[in-house]
């Protein structure tokens, strides 16, 4: 009971609260007409009650409306502040996340608005297009007009898209460059622009087709020349039996070089198959010199070179395939021979063993190798002279065969060479 009265007495609608409260609210106004009605009793102005009644009438309208203006001017204060809220300063999005995970790719990847400036950028693109202040201009940094049209098509589609871009410097870089929505993450639209390095593949393609023209080049030739033979015996040299004498000697020449051909081209099929598996023997190289100058002493006899060895007394073993080995060795001692040939002297030195890597040199004295040449006698038919290679039955494979070999047995194959004076190709284990 006594909590319910306590509740009607508090309660200002009612009773004397709601009145002492109205009274209250009006002080202003029931100030003012005391005081207007003291001015005029001081004035000697005698007002009828009427009169009186309908002077502090017109002064209660005009305190109303007076309120209701300062009320209305609060009420637009108290709103007034939140628009420039809205329009300057969006609550700040939380890229966190998102810089996490650029961080942690390796390919280049900028992320992009939808006004085409660039709010992050990983360790990969600042190595690229150097450190971009955040808020810059896209094109400001990205010239490639591919590309900037490719992102504006993609923000104004909404859907992903591709292109491929080439760099000249600081080497000839291919990149194909993708620009996709990122879903999800923000309110705000976001987009990944990233860019993945395909130049190896290119590169390896290239050789690849390189490598097929070049192998069906020196297959035709041989091939041309063996149908050209065979019409002229078959047509006007039908009954010439001293010009079948002539041409078949030349055919045979030709199928010997076209078999040579493809024996290299299996070598190194096979070689690029067992590229990744390190050899499981072990081989004493001395001997093995012993067995390939053996095998090329009639080659050197007919083109009047001297080999000469230079093999330690203690065995040198080192880790590899027998076979593969003779190839390599084999192979730089019929260069030198046919190569060097003018020099009439080839020095084969073996070093190493015992704990010692072993190293081993085969030294002509021939015409030498132009620098500029140097680097690509290692690449697949790759020939200083290409007429003088195929007169001493070249392939242009040898070397690339040899390379690979030495690869796979970890070895290292260093050329040293000077013009008029002759040529070094040292084998490092
Ligand atoms: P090829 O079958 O033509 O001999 P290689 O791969 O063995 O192919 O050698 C590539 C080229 O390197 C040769 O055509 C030749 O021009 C050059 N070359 C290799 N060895 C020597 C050498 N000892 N002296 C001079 N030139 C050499």
């Amino acid at each position: 009971m006594l909590a319910r009265e306590w509740v009607v007495v508090t309660d200002q609608r009612t009773g004397l609260g709601w009145l002492a409260t109205q009274l209250w609210g009006e002080r202003v106004l029931i100030a003012s007409a005391v005081f207007v009605g003291f001015m005029m009793w001081l004035a000697g102005l005698h007002l009828g009650w009427v009169s009186f009644a309908v002077l502090l009438l017109v002064i209660a309208g005009l305190l109303r409306m007076e309120r209701r203006a300062v009320e209305a001017g609060r009420r637009t204060m108290a709103v007034a502040p939140a628009a420039p809220v809205v329009e300057v300063a969006p609550p700040a999005e939380d890229l966190t996340p998102i810089s996490a995970v650029l961080g942690a790719l390796d390919a280049p990847a900028l992320l992009l608005s939808a006004r085409e400036t660039v709010k992050l950028q990983n360790r990969a693109a600042e190595a690229i297009f150097g450190q971009i202040p955040q808020g810059s201009d896209l094109a400001g940094r990205i010239r490639a007009p591919s590309i900037l049209d490719m992102v504006r098509d993609a923000i104004g589609s909404g859907q992903p898209r591709e292109t491929e871009h080439a760099e000249r410097l600081p080497s000839e870089t291919v990149y194909v460059v993708r620009v996709a929505p990122l879903a999800g993450p923000t309110t705000e639209p976001l987009w990944l622009l990233t860019f993945r390095d395909v130049s190896q593949a290119r590169r390896i393609d290239r050789m690849r087709s390189d490598f097929i023209a070049n192998a069906s080049h020196e297959l035709r030739t041989p091939l041309a020349s063996l149908r050209g033979f065979i019409e002229t015996l078959q047509g006007p040299a039908r009954n010439d039996l001293k010009a079948h004498e002539r041409f078949l000697t030349i055919m045979h020449e030709q199928a010997t070089r076209m078999s040579r051909l493809v024996d290299d081209l299996l070598s190194l099929s096979r070689l690029e198959l067992r590229s990744n598996l390190a050899p499981d023997q072990t081989v004493d190289l001395v001997p093995l010199l012993g067995h390939v100058r053996d095998s090329l002493q009639p080659l050197a006899s007919d083109l009047g070179v001297e080999i000469a060895l230079d093999l330690p007394a203690h065995p040198v073993t080192v880790a590899g395939d027998r076979d593969e080995l003779v190839e390599v060795f084999e192979n730089l001692l019929e260069n030198a021979c046919k190569y060097g040939q003018e020099g009439k002297r080839v020095d084969v030195a073996l070093s190493g063993g015992e704990g010692a890597p072993a190293e081993l040199s085969v030294t002509d004295y021939g015409p030498g190798i132009p620098p500029e040449h140097v680097p690509r006698i290692t690449e697949r038919f790759y020939r200083v002279n290409v007429e003088a290679s195929r007169s001493k039955k070249g392939t242009g494979l040898g070397l690339a065969i040899v390379k690979h070999i030495l690869t796979r047995h970890k070895a290292r194959l260093v050329v040293k060479s000077e013009v008029g004076k002759g040529t070094v190709f040292t084998v490092k284990f």
